[in-house]
Protein backbone atom coordinates (compact mmCIF):
# COMPACT_ATOMS: atom_id res chain seq x y z
CA UNK A 1 0.00 0.00 0.00
CA UNK A 2 0.85 3.32 -0.93
CA UNK A 3 1.05 4.65 2.52
CA UNK A 4 3.20 2.81 3.99
CA UNK A 5 5.64 4.29 2.20
CA UNK A 6 5.14 7.28 4.03
CA UNK A 7 5.68 7.50 8.09
CA UNK A 8 4.05 10.23 10.36
CA UNK A 9 6.31 12.26 13.02
CA UNK A 10 5.80 14.91 15.27
CA UNK A 11 7.31 16.14 18.56
CA UNK A 12 6.43 14.20 21.94
CA UNK A 13 4.29 16.86 23.53
CA UNK A 14 1.09 18.95 23.46
CA UNK A 15 -0.90 16.55 21.38
CA UNK A 16 1.56 13.53 20.33
CA UNK A 17 0.01 10.62 21.75
CA UNK A 18 -3.16 11.65 19.90
CA UNK A 19 -1.57 11.96 16.24
CA UNK A 20 0.65 9.32 16.58
CA UNK A 21 -1.85 6.53 17.74
CA UNK A 22 -4.20 8.72 15.03
CA UNK A 23 -1.37 8.06 12.48
CA UNK A 24 -0.81 4.09 13.45
CA UNK A 25 -4.87 3.20 13.10
CA UNK A 26 -4.38 4.68 9.49
CA UNK A 27 -1.87 2.25 8.78
CA UNK A 28 1.14 4.67 8.78
CA UNK A 29 4.87 4.22 10.89
CA UNK A 30 5.13 7.01 13.32
CA UNK A 31 8.14 8.77 14.69
CA UNK A 32 8.03 11.09 17.73
CA UNK A 33 10.58 13.50 18.58
CA UNK A 34 11.65 13.66 22.17
CA UNK A 35 13.01 15.45 24.37
CA UNK A 36 15.85 13.17 26.49
CA UNK A 37 13.45 14.05 29.87
CA UNK A 38 10.11 13.14 28.23
CA UNK A 39 10.52 9.66 26.25
CA UNK A 40 8.47 8.07 28.32
CA UNK A 41 5.07 8.65 27.77
CA UNK A 42 5.64 7.64 23.90
CA UNK A 43 6.99 4.39 25.15
CA UNK A 44 4.63 3.48 27.70
CA UNK A 45 1.87 3.86 25.77
CA UNK A 46 3.54 2.00 21.97
CA UNK A 47 2.14 4.85 19.85
CA UNK A 48 5.69 5.51 18.55
CA UNK A 49 7.68 2.78 16.00
CA UNK A 50 10.22 5.07 16.56
CA UNK A 51 11.69 7.62 18.76
CA UNK A 52 14.30 10.11 18.19
CA UNK A 53 15.86 11.77 20.89
CA UNK A 54 17.13 15.09 21.18
CA UNK A 55 18.58 17.30 24.19
CA UNK A 56 16.11 19.71 23.16
CA UNK A 57 13.56 20.50 20.84
CA UNK A 58 15.69 23.68 20.02
CA UNK A 59 18.00 21.30 18.18
CA UNK A 60 15.15 20.02 15.83
CA UNK A 61 17.66 21.29 12.68
CA UNK A 62 19.79 18.63 13.48
CA UNK A 63 17.49 15.61 12.71
CA UNK A 64 15.48 17.32 10.17
CA UNK A 65 17.69 15.58 7.39
CA UNK A 66 16.97 11.63 9.45
CA UNK A 67 12.92 12.46 9.06
CA UNK A 68 13.50 13.55 5.08
CA UNK A 69 15.70 10.31 4.54
CA UNK A 70 12.89 8.39 6.25
CA UNK A 71 10.29 9.90 4.21
CA UNK A 72 8.13 11.41 7.11
CA UNK A 73 5.64 13.70 7.07
CA UNK A 74 5.63 16.42 9.87
CA UNK A 75 2.45 17.43 12.21
CA UNK A 76 2.44 21.07 13.70
CA UNK A 77 1.02 21.02 17.10
CA UNK A 78 1.36 23.96 20.07
CA UNK A 79 4.55 22.77 20.61
CA UNK A 80 6.09 22.49 17.44
CA UNK A 81 4.63 26.14 16.89
CA UNK A 82 6.18 27.28 20.22
CA UNK A 83 9.78 25.44 20.10
CA UNK A 84 10.45 26.66 16.44
CA UNK A 85 8.16 29.76 15.86
CA UNK A 86 6.79 30.62 12.85
CA UNK A 87 9.90 31.66 10.80
CA UNK A 88 11.95 28.66 11.17
CA UNK A 89 8.75 26.63 10.54
CA UNK A 90 8.39 28.65 6.97
CA UNK A 91 12.10 27.38 6.51
CA UNK A 92 11.40 23.40 6.81
CA UNK A 93 12.14 20.91 4.39
CA UNK A 94 10.51 18.46 5.61
CA UNK A 95 7.26 17.59 4.35
CA UNK A 96 4.91 19.87 6.35
CA UNK A 97 1.41 19.13 6.63
CA UNK A 98 -0.91 22.12 6.34
CA UNK A 99 0.36 25.65 5.19
CA UNK A 100 3.37 26.78 7.19
CA UNK A 101 2.51 30.33 6.07
CA UNK A 102 -0.78 30.64 8.49
CA UNK A 103 1.08 29.93 11.34
CA UNK A 104 2.46 33.47 11.16
CA UNK A 105 -0.72 34.84 11.29
CA UNK A 106 -2.01 32.75 14.16
CA UNK A 107 1.47 33.78 16.08
CA UNK A 108 0.51 37.40 15.86
CA UNK A 109 -1.86 38.90 17.60
CA UNK A 110 -2.65 41.93 15.35
CA UNK A 111 -2.57 39.66 12.35
CA UNK A 112 -4.99 37.15 13.73
CA UNK A 113 -7.65 40.06 14.79
CA UNK A 114 -7.35 41.16 11.19
CA UNK A 115 -7.68 37.56 10.34
CA UNK A 116 -11.16 36.66 12.34
CA UNK A 117 -12.68 40.83 11.42
CA UNK A 118 -12.08 40.47 8.02
CA UNK A 119 -13.74 36.74 8.04
CA UNK A 120 -16.54 38.55 10.16
CA UNK A 121 -16.54 37.04 13.55
CA UNK A 122 -17.45 38.81 17.13
CA UNK A 123 -14.02 39.83 19.04
CA UNK A 124 -13.95 41.40 22.29
CA UNK A 125 -13.74 45.45 21.32
CA UNK A 126 -9.57 46.23 21.86
CA UNK A 127 -9.16 49.78 23.73
CA UNK A 128 -6.69 51.34 22.15
CA UNK A 129 -6.60 54.68 24.52
CA UNK A 130 -7.15 53.64 28.57
CA UNK A 131 -9.09 56.77 28.97
CA UNK A 132 -11.82 54.96 26.82
CA UNK A 133 -12.19 52.46 29.27
CA UNK A 134 -16.19 52.05 29.85
CA UNK A 135 -16.64 48.56 30.96
CA UNK A 136 -14.52 45.41 32.53
CA UNK A 137 -11.86 44.89 30.65
CA UNK A 138 -9.05 41.86 30.78
CA UNK A 139 -5.20 43.27 30.64
CA UNK A 140 -3.00 40.98 29.16
CA UNK A 141 0.57 41.40 28.65
CA UNK A 142 2.29 40.25 25.86
CA UNK A 143 4.98 38.27 27.19
CA UNK A 144 2.79 36.16 29.92
CA UNK A 145 2.41 32.78 29.79
CA UNK A 146 -0.48 31.39 31.08
CA UNK A 147 -2.42 34.34 31.64
CA UNK A 148 0.36 35.30 34.56
CA UNK A 149 -0.24 38.89 35.48
CA UNK A 150 -3.56 39.60 33.93
CA UNK A 151 -5.72 41.42 35.62
CA UNK A 152 -9.39 42.95 35.30
CA UNK A 153 -10.40 46.32 35.71
CA UNK A 154 -13.47 49.11 34.65
CA UNK A 155 -12.58 52.21 35.03
CA UNK A 156 -9.78 54.32 33.31
CA UNK A 157 -8.45 54.86 37.06
CA UNK A 158 -8.75 51.57 38.25
CA UNK A 159 -6.62 50.49 35.28
CA UNK A 160 -3.89 53.11 36.38
CA UNK A 161 -3.77 52.05 39.66
CA UNK A 162 -4.19 47.71 38.55
CA UNK A 163 -1.11 48.76 36.27
CA UNK A 164 0.85 50.79 38.57
CA UNK A 165 1.30 47.68 40.55
CA UNK A 166 1.80 45.11 37.68
CA UNK A 167 3.84 46.68 35.35
CA UNK A 168 6.89 45.03 34.11
CA UNK A 169 7.73 47.55 31.02
CA UNK A 170 6.55 44.78 29.08
CA UNK A 171 3.49 45.81 26.20
CA UNK A 172 -0.07 44.81 26.80
CA UNK A 173 -3.34 44.69 25.41
CA UNK A 174 -6.57 45.70 26.72
CA UNK A 175 -9.80 43.93 25.65
CA UNK A 176 -13.46 44.09 26.64
CA UNK A 177 -13.62 41.50 29.01
CA UNK A 178 -16.60 39.35 27.87
CA UNK A 179 -18.48 37.39 30.61
CA UNK A 180 -19.75 34.51 29.64
CA UNK A 181 -18.28 30.40 29.76
CA UNK A 182 -15.71 29.37 27.70
CA UNK A 183 -15.61 27.30 24.55
CA UNK A 184 -13.29 26.28 22.14
CA UNK A 185 -14.67 24.80 18.88
CA UNK A 186 -12.13 22.06 17.06
CA UNK A 187 -12.35 22.06 13.47
CA UNK A 188 -11.13 20.15 10.29
CA UNK A 189 -11.39 21.53 6.76
CA UNK A 190 -10.71 19.03 4.42
CA UNK A 191 -8.50 20.31 1.12
CA UNK A 192 -9.56 17.26 -0.57
CA UNK A 193 -13.22 17.17 0.06
CA UNK A 194 -12.95 21.27 0.32
CA UNK A 195 -15.18 19.95 3.47
CA UNK A 196 -15.58 21.42 6.91
CA UNK A 197 -15.95 19.54 10.14
CA UNK A 198 -16.73 19.97 13.48
CA UNK A 199 -14.78 17.71 15.57
CA UNK A 200 -15.74 18.37 19.11
CA UNK A 201 -15.52 21.26 22.05
CA UNK A 202 -13.83 21.92 24.99
CA UNK A 203 -12.77 24.35 28.02
CA UNK A 204 -9.28 24.68 29.55
CA UNK A 205 -9.23 23.33 33.19
CA UNK A 206 -7.04 26.28 34.53
CA UNK A 207 -4.71 27.16 38.22
CA UNK A 208 -6.25 28.76 39.58
CA UNK A 209 -8.92 30.80 37.47
CA UNK A 210 -10.85 26.88 37.74
CA UNK A 211 -10.15 26.84 41.30
CA UNK A 212 -11.46 30.53 42.51
CA UNK A 213 -15.03 29.85 43.01
CA UNK A 214 -14.29 27.16 45.33
CA UNK A 215 -13.94 29.73 48.17
CA UNK A 216 -15.60 32.58 49.15
CA UNK A 217 -15.45 35.85 48.24
CA UNK A 218 -14.03 36.90 51.76
CA UNK A 219 -11.09 34.38 51.63
CA UNK A 220 -10.38 35.72 48.24
CA UNK A 221 -9.56 39.13 49.65
CA UNK A 222 -8.02 37.78 52.85
CA UNK A 223 -5.64 35.79 51.24
CA UNK A 224 -4.88 38.91 47.85
CA UNK A 225 -5.77 36.03 45.53
CA UNK A 226 -4.92 37.22 42.06
CA UNK A 227 -6.39 35.12 38.44
CA UNK A 228 -3.81 33.26 36.66
CA UNK A 229 -4.68 30.86 33.57
CA UNK A 230 -1.89 28.46 33.40
CA UNK A 231 -3.30 25.49 31.40
CA UNK A 232 -3.49 22.34 33.70
CA UNK A 233 -5.92 20.01 31.32
CA UNK A 234 -8.85 20.08 29.27
CA UNK A 235 -12.54 19.16 29.34
CA UNK A 236 -15.12 18.05 27.17
CA UNK A 237 -18.09 19.69 26.65
CA UNK A 238 -20.95 19.20 24.36
CA UNK A 239 -23.00 22.59 22.86
CA UNK A 240 -25.99 23.40 22.82
CA UNK A 241 -27.18 21.90 19.55
CA UNK A 242 -28.63 25.13 18.18
CA UNK A 243 -25.52 26.50 18.60
CA UNK A 244 -24.25 24.22 15.86
CA UNK A 245 -25.15 26.13 12.61
CA UNK A 246 -23.21 29.37 13.38
CA UNK A 247 -20.27 27.17 14.66
CA UNK A 248 -20.36 25.52 10.99
CA UNK A 249 -20.34 29.38 9.93
CA UNK A 250 -18.05 30.82 11.58
CA UNK A 251 -15.21 27.81 10.80
CA UNK A 252 -16.35 28.43 7.08
CA UNK A 253 -16.22 31.76 7.42
CA UNK A 254 -12.52 31.83 8.77
CA UNK A 255 -11.58 29.22 6.23
CA UNK A 256 -12.50 31.14 3.07
CA UNK A 257 -10.64 34.28 4.73
CA UNK A 258 -7.64 32.13 4.96
CA UNK A 259 -7.69 31.27 1.67
CA UNK A 260 -7.29 35.01 0.43
CA UNK A 261 -4.59 35.94 2.98
CA UNK A 262 -2.27 33.01 2.93
CA UNK A 263 -3.43 31.08 -0.08
CA UNK A 264 -3.93 28.49 -0.26
CA UNK A 265 -5.40 28.57 3.39
CA UNK A 266 -5.61 27.09 6.72
CA UNK A 267 -6.49 23.43 6.35
CA UNK A 268 -6.45 20.40 8.61
CA UNK A 269 -7.16 21.09 12.41
CA UNK A 270 -8.08 24.66 13.83
CA UNK A 271 -9.60 25.72 16.62
CA UNK A 272 -11.79 28.84 17.27
CA UNK A 273 -10.97 29.74 21.48
CA UNK A 274 -13.68 32.72 22.86
CA UNK A 275 -16.82 32.83 24.97
CA UNK A 276 -20.07 32.09 24.56
CA UNK A 277 -22.20 35.03 26.60
CA UNK A 278 -26.03 34.91 28.18
CA UNK A 279 -27.48 36.30 24.68
CA UNK A 280 -25.85 33.02 23.38
CA UNK A 281 -23.31 35.11 21.30
CA UNK A 282 -19.69 33.92 20.71
CA UNK A 283 -16.82 35.96 21.30
CA UNK A 284 -13.64 34.53 19.89
CA UNK A 285 -10.26 36.27 21.37
CA UNK A 286 -7.99 33.50 19.99
CA UNK A 287 -7.26 31.12 16.68
CA UNK A 288 -5.17 27.90 16.65
CA UNK A 289 -4.20 27.54 13.19
CA UNK A 290 -2.84 23.90 13.72
CA UNK A 291 -4.44 20.95 16.23
CA UNK A 292 -5.53 22.09 20.01
CA UNK A 293 -4.44 20.04 23.00
CA UNK A 294 -8.39 20.25 23.56
CA UNK A 295 -9.09 17.40 21.72
CA UNK A 296 -6.78 15.36 23.58
CA UNK A 297 -9.84 14.02 25.68
CA UNK A 298 -11.11 12.20 22.63
CA UNK A 299 -8.38 10.14 21.50
CA UNK A 300 -11.15 7.39 21.01
CA UNK A 301 -13.40 10.46 18.78
CA UNK A 302 -15.90 12.36 20.39
CA UNK A 303 -19.21 12.98 20.39
CA UNK A 304 -19.61 14.75 17.15
CA UNK A 305 -16.89 12.50 15.26
CA UNK A 306 -19.50 9.54 16.40
CA UNK A 307 -22.04 10.87 14.28
CA UNK A 308 -19.80 11.15 11.09
CA UNK A 309 -17.40 8.03 11.40
CA UNK A 310 -18.06 4.86 11.93
CA UNK A 311 -15.27 4.35 13.54
CA UNK A 312 -13.47 5.97 16.31
CA UNK A 313 -12.19 9.40 14.98
CA UNK A 314 -9.61 11.22 16.63
CA UNK A 315 -8.50 14.84 15.58
CA UNK A 316 -5.04 13.32 15.00
CA UNK A 317 -6.52 10.16 13.30
CA UNK A 318 -8.66 12.02 11.19
CA UNK A 319 -5.07 13.96 9.76
CA UNK A 320 -3.60 10.83 9.51
CA UNK A 321 -6.77 10.27 6.62
CA UNK A 322 -5.78 12.81 4.66
CA UNK A 323 -2.60 12.27 4.49
CA UNK A 324 -3.60 8.77 3.59
CA UNK A 325 -6.24 9.71 0.97
CA UNK A 326 -3.87 12.22 -0.45
CA UNK A 327 -1.56 9.56 -1.39
CA UNK A 328 -4.15 7.46 -2.67
CA UNK A 329 -5.36 9.63 -5.14
CA UNK A 330 -1.91 11.25 -5.58
CA UNK A 331 -2.91 14.55 -4.09
CA UNK A 332 -0.10 15.03 -1.74
CA UNK A 333 0.59 18.74 -3.16
CA UNK A 334 -2.88 19.33 -2.45
CA UNK A 335 -2.09 19.19 1.76
CA UNK A 336 1.56 19.69 2.10
CA UNK A 337 2.71 23.53 1.87
P1 LIG B 1 -2.95 33.14 26.93
O1 LIG B 1 -3.21 32.67 25.52
O2 LIG B 1 -2.00 34.29 27.02
O3 LIG B 1 -2.71 32.06 27.92
P2 LIG B 1 -5.71 33.84 26.78
O4 LIG B 1 -5.78 34.99 25.85
O5 LIG B 1 -6.11 32.50 26.28
O6 LIG B 1 -4.28 33.79 27.43
O7 LIG B 1 -6.56 34.17 28.08
C1 LIG B 1 -6.48 33.38 29.25
C2 LIG B 1 -7.88 33.10 29.78
O8 LIG B 1 -8.54 34.32 30.08
C3 LIG B 1 -8.77 32.40 28.78
O9 LIG B 1 -8.69 31.02 28.90
C4 LIG B 1 -10.15 32.89 29.16
O10 LIG B 1 -10.70 32.08 30.19
C5 LIG B 1 -9.89 34.26 29.71
N1 LIG B 1 -10.13 35.33 28.72
C6 LIG B 1 -9.25 35.76 27.79
N2 LIG B 1 -9.74 36.79 27.08
C7 LIG B 1 -10.97 37.02 27.56
C8 LIG B 1 -11.99 37.98 27.23
N3 LIG B 1 -11.82 38.89 26.29
N4 LIG B 1 -13.12 37.92 27.95
C9 LIG B 1 -13.28 37.01 28.93
N5 LIG B 1 -12.37 36.09 29.27
C10 LIG B 1 -11.22 36.08 28.62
Amino acid sequence: MASMKHRVATLGSHSALQILKGAKDEGFETIAICEKKATRPYKSFGVADEIIELDSFKDFAMIEQTLIDKNAILIPHGSLVAYLGPSKIGELKVPHFGTKGILKWEADRNKQREWLHSAGLKLPRLFANAEDIDRPVIVKFHGARGGRGYFLARTPEEFKKKLAAHDTGEGYAIQEYVVGVPVYAHYFYSPLAEEIEIMGFDKRYESNADSIGRVAAADQITVDLSTSYTVVGNVPIVIRESLLPMMFDIGESVIKESQKIEPPGLMGAFCLEGVVTSELEFYVFEISARIVAGTNPYVDGSPYTALKYKEPMSTGRRIAREIKRAIETNALDKILH
